[in-house]
């Protein structure tokens, strides 16, 4: 596989925008709204076709509504509303745990991404990731000065009740042969963006949409004026700017994790969420961030998860092994990026 790198510095940054109306009756309107939800912001941009007549109903609305409901219902490890949250009590004791269908398919794709990603990725580690409790964190540094870093004994301790292979699904229930923590943030928003284009495909006055739950973009349908989705990808040098954009047409998902997003910094040393499974400590293979770009909604997360841990070189085997395209933007600003990446991508002036 021939790659290419470009020396520069990366961004991702979404336009918010106010509700714009069509000038005719038919014309779509671009309705943008701007809330959070999975303890992120979620931002949409959707063109909604009004017949004559018709009154406008709220796909926005209700696109927020089913992502608070996905992490109420279903994801959240904190929310004791949550199936996640039952399955973490019942492992801790010793239940029969019987799986709804859709935890079953998830648990099953992230078993297959783990397995394949050599174990880089990895749902079984809550118990790593609660005790480093970076996840709470937005950004960086403010609350660094309270910050306990956890002691080696206790990370030991955790890393010993995790690992995938521990895991296995059998007759629609989990078995689970030690006392861990599922932990699904790798994958919650990716998730979302699946079940929201579900629900968008039903909705005939939906003819275009942009739709963001923190680091991971959903396109569908195309502009009215016929011009790319520009999603952003951001500097992780410089978060506030962008390295570039994805020009996309059509339905597309693009998930970045980035050592930028949650953080605590501490003599120096930045502690980010994103863990390496085989030490238990912040993933430190050299890169800032990882963008992913697929088809489907799930995979773009988890893979830029398990990219993040990986690394450029086996990070871009694993995604294009599951035929998806990668960019990994390293310490210096490098970017290095997959053959297929390259028609979409475009440099923005801080990355020259
Ligand atoms: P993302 O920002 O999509 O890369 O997801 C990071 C989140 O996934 C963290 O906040 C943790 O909840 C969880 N996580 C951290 N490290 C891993 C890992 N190696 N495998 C799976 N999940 C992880
Ligand atoms: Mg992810």
């Amino acid at each position: 596989m021939k790659k290419k790198i470009f020396p520069l510095s990366i961004s991702l940054v979404l336009s918010i925008s106010i509700f714009l109306s069509g000038c005719g009756t038919k014309e779509p309107k671009l309705l943008s709204h701007v809330d959070t939800a999975m303890g992120t912001v979620v931002v949409q941009q959707l063109y909604v076709e009004e017949a004559a007549g018709e009154t406008l109903k709220a796909p926005d609305d209700a696109i927020l509504e089913q992502i608070s409901a996905l992490e109420s219902e279903r994801l959240s490890w904190r929310l004791e509303t949550s199936e996640l949250n039952h399955i973490n009590q019942q492992i801790k004791e010793g239940e029969e745990i019987l799986l709804s269908p859709q935890m079953e398919a998830v648990l099953t794709d992230c078993l297959d991404v783990s397995r394949n990603s050599g174990g880089a990725f990895d749902i079984t580690i809550g118990e790593v990731t609660r005790l480093w409790n970076i996840d709470s964190r937005a950004g960086g540094t403010e609350e660094s000065a309270e910050y306990d870093l956890p002691a080696e004994e206790q990370i030991t301790e955790a890393l010993a009740n995790s690992g995938w292979e521990k895991l296995s699904i059998k007759d629609h229930r989990l078995l689970v042969s030690a006392d861990m923590s599922l932990d699904l943030g790798a994958v919650g928003k990716g998730i979302a963006l699946t079940e929201i284009l579900s629900y968008l495909q039903e909705q005939e006055q939906v003819v275009g949409a942009v739709i963001s739950v923190g680091g991971s973009v959903l396109t569908y349908g195309e502009k009215p004026d016929g011009t790319s989705w520009k999603v952003g990808i951001v500097n992780p040098l410089n978060p506030g700017g962008m390295i570039g954009t994805l020009s996309l047409q059509g339905q597309w998902c693009v998930s970045t994790s980035g050592d930028y997003e949650r953080y605590v910094e501490m003599d120096g040393v930045r502690y980010h969420h994103i863990m390496d499974p085989m030490t238990g400590y912040p993933a430190d293979s050299g890169v800032k961030s990882v963008t992913i770009l697929t088809k489907d909604g799930f995979l773009s997360d988890a893979l830029s998860t398990a990219c993040f841990v990986l690394g450029e070189e086996v990070g871009m085997q694993l995604a294009e092994s599951y035929g998806a395209e990668a960019l990994f933007v390293d310490g210096q600003g490098r970017i290095a990026m997959t053959e297929g990446m390259k028609p979409y991508f475009h440099l923005s002036n801080e990355g020259k």
